[in-house]
């Protein structure tokens, strides 16, 4: 899962890039609106986290114009304290939740972790797949009860077809989502997780699907 940090103020922002990703996202980040929207309008992300204030275009337009775009991302926007009329005015400009400023970084997780299942169609906090269950606010994984060690990107890729189960994912697509914008990817290195977490797992969960790519099963 890959998400989007679009904050100017250089101090919040760095806080959420570090909480974040500790949360098991890749994160790419934007200190203005022109950036930001650029990013928003080419990379594929599982969230966004929008301020509305900043230099050279605010959130406000950024969402409006993605929205306008058919850029479905969910959006989380942080709103200044008290400014209801901007939580309104986010809200009708598409964002799916918001913020007051300030917040709690717990609350924030949170709400971010909902946004993403529920774009693709989770209402629990834990994804299973059979005797696999993968907690997204602990982010442990275990399968029939036993905890299952993994890396950072094992972590991602696992997440990805987790939250996608009984969909056959592309290498590109898994590359795009585990993976921040400055990152040396290389799509051979999704072969290589994919049998890391075989050997964790056992070989069966993850099918490779020729030519197409893989899928996690629903048993
Ligand atoms: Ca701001």
């Amino acid at each position: 899962m890959r998400v989007l940090i679009v904050e100017d103020e250089t101090t919040l922002r760095a806080q959420l890039v570090r909480a974040i990703a500790e949360s098991g996202y890749a994160i790419d980040e934007a200190g203005d609106g022109e950036t930001a929207e650029f990013m928003g309008a080419t990379e594929p992300y599982d969230a966004v986290v929008l301020d509305l204030g900043l230099p050279k275009l605010d959130g406000i337009t950024i969402l409006k114009r993605w929205r306008a775009a058919g850029i479905a991302t969910p959006v989380l926007v942080l709103t200044a304290r008290g400014a209801w009329t901007e939580r309104v005015e986010g809200i009708d400009a598409g964002a799916d939740d918001y913020l007051p400023k300030p917040f709690q970084m717990e609350e924030l997780l949170a709400r971010l972790r909902a946004l993403i299942r529920r774009a693709s169609g989770h209402a629990s906090a834990e994804l299973r797949c059979g005797g696999l269950v993968l907690d997204t606010r602990s982010n442990r994984v275990t399968l029939d009860g036993s905890p299952i060690g993994l890396t950072a990107h094992e972590y991602r890729l696992l997440s990805y077809l987790m939250h996608h189960v009984g969909r056959t994912v592309s290498r590109a697509e898994l590359t795009e989502h585990i993976y921040a914008q400055d990152f040396d990817r290389d799509s051979n290195t999704i072969e290589v997780f994919v049998g890391r977490l075989r050997r964790k797992l056992g070989r069966d969960l993850i099918r490779t699907e020729r030519g197409l790519g893989y899928r996690l099963e629903v048993p």
